[in-house]
């Protein structure tokens, strides 16, 4: 659990400093560049290097002050101009090309930040110039020898290095991406379950949910214009194994189906999602014997039309369980757990039947 936090701590505070965190990185590898191009011999690109971290010491200071895009423009030019002063000095085979790779993430991270809507076109064009610059720089250093000479070795370093650069922009823009995305989506589930909560309405079929139903009940139960009504709990018979089959959104597909044919054989009607699979028919004025034919005809409905999802036919049944208002009821939660009941006896007792009195079927 512990273990959790500190990894979802860490990749919250990258993604939400992921520019800090890129100018310090560059930063880094220049260092570790001037490091690598003084001891190889080669001092312009040392000075070179002195002057990247200058730039990206500039651009901490302005990350932190929230001035994005000349931080942008500065990686741009920096990375183009360092890559073609290294494959001058000191050759292709130092792997100095590999930088305009390793940019690529963040032309199109930072780009998207800056860039929005059709401004979006900045960004493939940026793109397309980053790419050329590295044909060009291909083409040009097959023309001319580079000026120092460096070993093997310090080669080895340089290309081991530079491809470790572009890995690491690859892997670690990726992984801030799909965090954010996963971020996202569980924010907006978590506020979409508020929103539902705070609402009367159910979002998925659009019928009342257990919220805005209960108070239409006790208003019923506390004499308002009929106690003279049936309620049927009902359930969709087994619902998992449509979700484990055919995925969540062909169940969701069920579900609205489902309740379209409810409101539209059971018109007149309250119909409540109550939660899940679940749904309540309010049936005012209905006695007993008129609510269990309808219901064993709103059975039938169901159990003959499937759901339609992506050219597949998905059959669905429902079972019901009945329950009459009486005098006796005081509250609306022993009304529908008698009718809850009724409907859990006709799950053991072979599913996609309508069950009106304890124990009996309809
Ligand atoms: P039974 O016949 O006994 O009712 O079996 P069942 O599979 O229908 O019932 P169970 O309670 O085992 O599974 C109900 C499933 O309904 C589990 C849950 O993931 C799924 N479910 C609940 N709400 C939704 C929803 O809004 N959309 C989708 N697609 N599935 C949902
Ligand atoms: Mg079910
Ligand atoms: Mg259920």
């Amino acid at each position: 659990m512990k273990k959790k936090n500190i990894i979802e701590n860490t990749m919250h505070f990258l993604a939400h400093n992921s520019f800090l965190f890129t100018v310090i990185i560059m930063c880094l590898v220049h260092v570790t560049l001037l490091a690598i191009t003084f001891f190889a011999g080669v001092p312009p690109l040392a000075l070179s290097n002195v002057v990247s971290v200058i730039v990206y010491l500039f651009c901490i200071i302005l990350c932190r002050s929230g001035h994005i895009m000349p931080v942008y423009i500065s990686i741009l030019l920096e990375v183009a101009c360092y890559s073609a002063l290294g494959v001058y000095y000191i050759g292709w085979k130092s792997g100095s090309g590999n930088f305009i790779f390793s940019i690529v993430p963040i032309i199109i991270f930072f780009g998207s930040y800056l860039f929005k809507e059709k401004k979006r076109w900045i960004i493939v064009v940026i793109l397309a110039l980053d790419f050329l610059m590295y044909a060009l720089m291909y083409i040009g250093h097959g023309k001319m020898a580079p000026v120092f000479e460096i070993s093997d070795v310090a080669n080895t370093i340089m290309m081991l290095f530079s491809s470790f650069v572009m890995f690491f922009s690859v892997v670690f823009y990726t992984t801030i991406f799909i965090y954010s995305s996963e971020r996202t989506r569980i924010n907006l589930e978590q506020e979409n379950k508020h929103l539902s909560a705070e609402a009367q309405e159910d979002a998925l079929t659009n019928m009342l949910n257990r919220r805005g139903f209960t108070p239409v009940i006790t208003k019923l139960m506390e004499g308002g214009e009929t106690n003279h009504f049936c309620i049927a709990f009902f359930d969709i018979d087994n619902f998992k194994r449509i979700n484990d089959t055919y995925g969540h959104d062909c169940g969701d597909e069920v579900l609205r189906h489902v309740s379209t044919v409810a409101r539209k054989e059971m018109s007149g009607c309250e119909i409540c999602r109550w939660g899940g699979e679940e749904f309540i028919i309010l049936m005012k004025d209905y006695d007993m014997a008129v609510a269990k034919q309808k219901m064993e005809y709103l059975r039938k409905c169901v159990e003959t039309t499937p759901t339609v999802f992506f050219n597949n036919r998905i059959p669905a049944t429902i079972t019901i369980g009945l329950e009459e208002y009486k005098n006796d009821y005081h509250e609306p939660d022993e009304l529908i757990k008698v009718a809850d009941e009724r409907m859990y006896y006709g799950k053991q007792h072979g599913k996609n039947i309508v069950i009106s009195e304890g124990g009996n079927v309809a």
